[in-house]
């Protein structure tokens, strides 16, 4: 028998996630994933979250470990008795501690779940969105050796993937792009430097990329590069440029206007769906484009993310595509589109149970 609980109470543990390939990015390659789940359970219903932290937005798992420690120290003050009080528990928890984004998504995301279950309905409809009308998600190939490069991009064009997004940032950029431009002249292609070019490197590469049928570049310059060399990539880029992780909060959203043309946006580093929904309505405010991002992430996290799909212009949505055991089942990948399940919440069931 469930026993009933008149507060909110929570539970947390390692989350670890093997990718079918090592992945190759900017800052490093690796195959292991170390997030974090969280269960948030109130009147017998349970609702999921997952932290994906990641070293460039200083948050490992171990940080996540201690600040879910220090939240559930606090657990009565911070939760109290209303699941529906997303944003004022997030408040609650911004005075605890500052920033940790990673760790306050996952319990964040586990509100949306729970209240979605306490209703009865999907989190986007609870959020006023009707679940229609998005863009298709693209899938990632990794840096890696060029014939392993090659190898993916086949595999990738006859699983029959729509829309690419390669990961640049090496010394043999070029080389990289003209051997998938080999594979796939026409296939739609993005390409992400994760912080890895100078500004004179950003500016001849995006003339190149331009010539090979790019549709636009995503974090060019490194992390906290001057908005002055920023605005001079944009300026200079036959392509659009997107800020990734310069772009956090709805804070840096606006900072960023007019010296990017677009912003990519991740529950695990603005902190939530609440705050995430706000740094979009910033972008638009000021006239960029939106990609929602994610981490390396299991089904939860990217179930979570595609509620605001209908929002944004391009999605980033296949971190969970990248892995080789997801243990949950969420949002399921349909010919190009990220279709929800059919259940309350994030909807969102662990493989294994089916619960
Ligand atoms: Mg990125």
């Amino acid at each position: 028998m469930t026993t009933l609980t008149k507060n909110i109470s929570f539970g947390f543990e390692p989350l670890d996630l093997t990718t079918a390939h090592p992945f190759g990015i900017a800052y490093g390659t690796s195959s292991a994933t170390r997030n974090v789940l969280v269960k948030l359970s109130f009147e017998g219903l349970v609702g999921l979250g997952e932290a994906a932290p990641a070293s460039y937005h200083s948050e490992k798992r171990e940080t996540v470990m201690s600040v879910l420690a220090l939240f559930k120290e606090k657990e009565k003050d911070i939760f109290g008795d209303d699941p529906f009080a997303i944003e004022e528990i997030s408040q609650r928890m911004d005075k605890v501690i500052a920033g940790n984004y990673a760790a306050k998504a996952a319990i964040e995301m586990a509100l949306h779940d729970l209240t979605g279950k306490l209703a009865n309905l999907p989190t986007y409809k609870m959020l006023g969105l009707s679940g229609k009308a998005f863009p298709m998600t693209d899938f990632t190939i990794a840096i890696d050796e060029l014939s392993v490069i090659e190898k993916k991009t086949k595999e990738a064009v006859a699983a029959g993937y729509k829309m690419l997004k390669v990961k640049l940032g090496t010394t043999y950029d070029y080389q990289i792009i003209e051997i998938i431009r080999r594979v796939t002249p026409d296939l739609p292609l993005r390409v992400d430097a994760n912080g890895g070019w100078s500004v004179k490197e950003a500016v001849k590469k995006a003339e190149f990329l331009a010539e090979h049928n790019v549709e636009f570049i995503e974090q060019p310059l490194p992390k906290a590069s001057h908005l002055n060399d920023l605005r001079f990539v944009k300026e200079h880029s036959p392509l659009p440029i997107f800020a990734d992780e310069t772009a956090c909060r709805a804070f840096d959203v606006a900072a960023l206007a007019g010296s990017v043309d677009g912003v990519v946006i991740k529950l695990a580093k603005c902190g939530g769906i609440l705050e995430a929904r706000r740094a979009i309505a910033t972008a638009r405010a000021h006239s960029l484009k939106v990609m929602f991002g994610m981490m390396i992430e299991s089904s939860i996290g990217v179930t979570a993310a595609a509620q605001l799909q209908s929002l944004c212009d391009y999605l980033d949505l296949d971190g969970a595509l990248l892995l080789k055991d997801d243990p949950y089942d969420g949002v399921t990948y349909d010919d190009g589109y990220l279709k929800y399940p059919d259940r309350p919440g994030l909807g969102v069931i662990e493989r294994k149970t089916g619960k």
